[in-house]
């Protein structure tokens, strides 16, 4: 069926160095993923020839798509129509302000996974099943004390809950890519921990992943500028000494927070 798609709009392999998912059975396993309920609106970003899209139309009250490529919104055009629980948004995912959704499900353009997943932790939702490149959502759901856990970790698990839910081969695309892809199940829920100011924490957290192979102390140091501590030298003795003689990534983010709180208490004063 997806093949007959692709043949029928004249998309060949290669096409905007685009992948489409055509596995029906993966495709499937990811809209069940979603556990769609008939009152829901869905969000998917990069609806392509629509695949993942005709299957969240059938399940979801409402499906807001969103496509960049005017080709590709002109065979979404002429697949689905305009019916009521379908909004079309012909657009870059990183531009639009995006409307209310419960849900977002969506094989993501790889290279902008970073900025769509930090856009998209700015919004109010109940859970996100995306599919990204392997590493990526490797590292997304890494935990502390692993070659993995980065600055997108902490991040993420200052944001949601994640797992990574499905592993899928590059035999499941057309054309196959060259990178092995994942679908990562995200959460989203209040911090575990508290953070006094968030920018300061997201910022602090990137700045010290910045040099991950130094000691925090180092890295406290060297950014003290950027941290708005002019007394740092004798100021960082104040800090939690445990924690400045590890590295990064043997913090677990409660832990970044507990640093960043009493720095930012001190800048304020
Ligand atoms: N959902 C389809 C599938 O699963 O086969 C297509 C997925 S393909 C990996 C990514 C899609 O995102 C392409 O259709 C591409 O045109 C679209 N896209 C790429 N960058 C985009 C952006 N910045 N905003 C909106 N759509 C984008």
């Amino acid at each position: 069926m997806v093949y007959e798609i692709l043949r029928k709009y004249g998309i060949r392999g290669g096409y905007h160095d685009q992948h489409f998912l055509i596995d029906e059975r993966i495709l499937d396993r990811i809209v069940d993923a979603a556990d769609i309920k008939p009152h829901e609106t869905v969000l998917e970003i990069g609806a392509g020839i629509g695949n993942l899209t005709e299957r969240l139309m059938a399940k979801a009250g409402h499906v807001i798509a969103i496509e960049r490529d005017p080709e590709l919104i002109f065979v979404l055009k002429d697949r689905f129509g305009e019916p009521e629980n379908f909004t079309l948004i012909h657009g870059d995912v990183l531009e639009v302000d995006l409307p209310p959704f419960d849900k977002v499900v969506a094989n993501l353009p790889y290279s902008i996974s970073s900025e769509i997943t930090f856009k998209l932790f700015k919004y109010d939702f109940k859970l996100a099943i995306l599919m990204y490149q392997y590493e990526f959502a490797q590292r997304l759901v890494a935990h502390a004390n692993s070659k993995d856990y980065s600055r997108l970790s902490v991040n993420a698990h200052y944001f949601a809950d994640t797992s990574m839910i499905m592993k899928i081969p590059r035999g499941a695309f057309s054309p196959p890519p060259e990178v092995l892809s994942a679908v990562v199940e995200i959460k989203p829920r209040p911090a575990h921990f508290e953070v006094l100011e968030e920018k300061y924490f997201l910022d602090f957290v990137t700045a010290v992943f910045g040099q991950r192979r130094k000691k925090m102390r180092n890295s406290i140091l060297r950014n003290k500028q950027l941290l708005g501590i002019d007394d740092m030298k004798d100021f960082i003795n104040e800090l939690p000494q445990e924690l400045l003689d590890k590295r990064p990534e043997n913090l677990e983010p409660e832990q970044f927070a507990e640093l960043a709180n009493i720095m930012f208490r001190h800048k304020e004063k």
